[in-house]
């Protein structure tokens, strides 16, 4: 009975779909998805904070971001179709408690920074932290242990891991590849009829091997429902040139800038460069930093999609790239660029420029790496250098573009650099990889302490600890940034604070620390580990990495009433310890 309603009813959602997108394009899609397949994870209607292939910091948003119905935690969440729980992942960072349900028409769904798993997951879980003696798990699971079904609560939308604010961070993956697919090819129902809006254009001068010798910004103003540029032409200042363009998606309900679904750059008739995000694999995350201009990003926090391809870049969300996304024009010709840029409803925004050499080009067409340089490091090549005080290999993929690499010593800043200070261009530049770099000490460094210094990333007046081991001498750590490197050393021990403890628990639901350390530390560095015992049993205590904050929750039976001795230890990443050991009553 069910089925036959449904049938009935396609045809007519199908009309209703296409009315909404006009007027638009229908969006390109590779893949053939099920799109009455999987139900909304949440009861209410989804307004989305963020959508797939979003531009992020060093990565492609992986799913969408659905937004709680009143800002709090707490909303019910659902399994999207049957299947099994097929991954557990409890993560102090990143994906906070989340749940991987396997389902048998070969996708995965995932949700992310759940607040509370459903008790019976919750029980086994806490079970395995147990076993493991650690608050972080990641397990995976075969179909028997937890089949669900179909609308079945399998926990509470939350905050934790790196989420500013309640949300469901939602996944759709291909099973066998786990590469992320656009949730919203899958007929979620999300109002969309506002098209994407452009706000500013780059224009990059270029040399013969797509090296930037130049750019600047054009700004562009809405004319009907055609973005333009002041006086319809941007005039070059080389004959190869390459555009970059900032535009968001707006979706009905929700202020959010959200991230576009496909662009394409026309000039004059012919297609000569077009992104999708219909989906992408985790390991290609990366080239994001070779898609967006990474200096705006990182000097500006601002987003420009590349539309012309660095030479390095390997990402897959291109279908075609004409002369890699470059127009070379000669002195006199003219070429019209139109720029389509369209969310995954199908409402798209286009923007029409002439582009035309100037008159006095060729001046400016010659190289103009006027900075001064040390050595060129050709991306699609391994590169090594050693001097005196550094040690540097960059394996090839590290670069996405030939390095100018301008390299200086500078004196030692103060008495806890252990070494000259490295510069290696500055943080402006994108690297793809961790690369190997070693440091020679301009001191003696007595034994005891070898183990508390540290490769220390040193831009700006932000330290790193990028970690370190000995090697012939050298302090070695893999990095992943160019910029200023020393050794310094740490000898301060972490901070414990408590937050709520005292001798008497009676009546307490929880205990809880803040935990801190004198330095940060890079992604590939723990800077903190933890253990808390109670009466020299270890006991969790559940880690929220972005307010330093852990916590013990009381079940009623680990820890029973009566007197019971607590212990803490907290260790920074070069081994400094702080203990608190104190009586308490439950
Ligand atoms: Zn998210």
């Amino acid at each position: 009975m069910k089925r036959k309603f449904l049938v009935f009813l396609l045809p007519l959602i199908g009309l209703a779909f296409a009315f909404t997108n006009l007027p638009g394009l229908k969006p390109t899609v590779r893949g053939n998805y099920p799109s009455n397949y999987f139900q909304a994870p949440v009861a209410q209607a989804l307004l989305l904070s963020g959508t797939f292939g979003e531009l992020r910091p060093n990565h492609f948003h992986a799913g969408i971001d659905i937004k709680s119905a009143r800002g709090i935690i707490g909303d019910a969440v659902f399994s999207a179709a049957d299947g099994f729980i097929s991954r557990i992942k409890v993560d102090k960072s990143g994906y906070g408690n989340s749940l991987y349900i396997s389902h048998p028409n070969g996708y995965t769904t995932v949700y992310a920074h759940l607040d509370k798993f459903k008790q019976e997951i919750e029980q086994w879980v806490k079970n395995q932290q147990y076993v493991q003696e650690s608050f972080e798990i990641d397990v995976d699971l075969t179909h028997e242990k937890f089949p669900v079904s179909q609308g079945e609560e399998i926990g509470k939308m939350g905050n934790t891991g790196s989420s500013n604010g309640a949300h469901l961070h939602f996944e759709v993956r291909e099973t066998s590849t786990q590469n992320p697919i656009n949730p919203l090819l899958f007929g979620f129902r999300v109002v969309d009829n506002i098209a994407p809006k452009m706000h500013s254009l780059k224009v990059y001068a270029l040399n013969e091997k797509r090296e930037e010798l130049g750019a600047r910004a054009v700004s562009l103003y809405k004319s009907g429902n055609t973005y333009r540029v002041k006086g319809d032409t941007v005039l070059l200042d080389a004959g190869q040139t390459g555009f970059g363009l900032k535009v968001y998606d707006h979706l009905d309900r929700v202020s959010n800038w959200n991230g576009i679904y496909e662009l394409v750059v026309y000039q004059d008739d012919s297609v000569i460069y077009d992104f999708t995000l219909e989906s992408f694999a985790f390991d290609e995350t990366r080239y994001i930093n070779a898609h967006c201009d990474y200096e705006e990003r990182v000097t500006k926090n601002s987003y420009f999609n590349r539309c012309y391809s660095l030479p390095g870049n390997q990402l897959s969300i291109y279908r075609r790239k004409a002369n890699n996304g470059v127009i070379d024009l000669q002195d006199g010709q003219a070429s019209k660029i139109t720029m389509v840029a369209a969310d995954v409803a199908g409402n798209s925004t286009t923007l029409e420029f002439y582009a035309k050499l100037k008159p006095n080009a060729a001046v400016l067409a010659q190289p103009i790496f006027n900075q001064k340089y040390n050595y060129v490091l050709p991306f699609n090549e391994g590169n090594m250098i050693r001097t005196e005080g550094l040690y540097l290999h960059m394996p090839s993929g590290t670069l996405y573009e030939d390095l100018y690499l301008k390299y200086d010593v500078q004196p030692e800043r103060s008495s806890n650099y252990y070494s000259k200070v490295h510069r290696l261009n500055n943080n402006r530049t994108p690297v793809h990889d961790y690369f190997d770099i070693g440091l020679r000490p301009t001191q003696s460094i007595p034994a005891e302490l070898k183990p508390k210094v540290f490769v220390a990333y040193c831009e700006g007046s932000r330290i790193l600890n990028c970690g370190g081991r000995w090697e012939d001498g050298l302090l070695r750590a893999k990095v992943r940034d160019l910029g200023a490197y020393a050794i310094l050393m740490d000898i301060t021990p972490p901070t414990i604070r408590q937050v709520v403890f005292g001798q008497n628990m009676k009546g307490y639901k929880q205990f809880s620390f803040k935990i801190s350390d004198n330095v940060a530390s890079s992604p590939n560095v723990e800077p903190l580990t933890y253990e808390a015992r109670v009466d020299g049993k270890w006991v969790l205590m559940e880690y929220d990495k972005k307010n330093g904050t852990i916590t013990h929750y009381f079940d009623g039976e680990t820890i029973t009433p009566g007197e019971h001795e607590f212990s803490l230890v907290v260790r920074d990443a070069v081994g400094n310890e702080s203990a608190f050991e104190r009586k308490f009553f439950r």
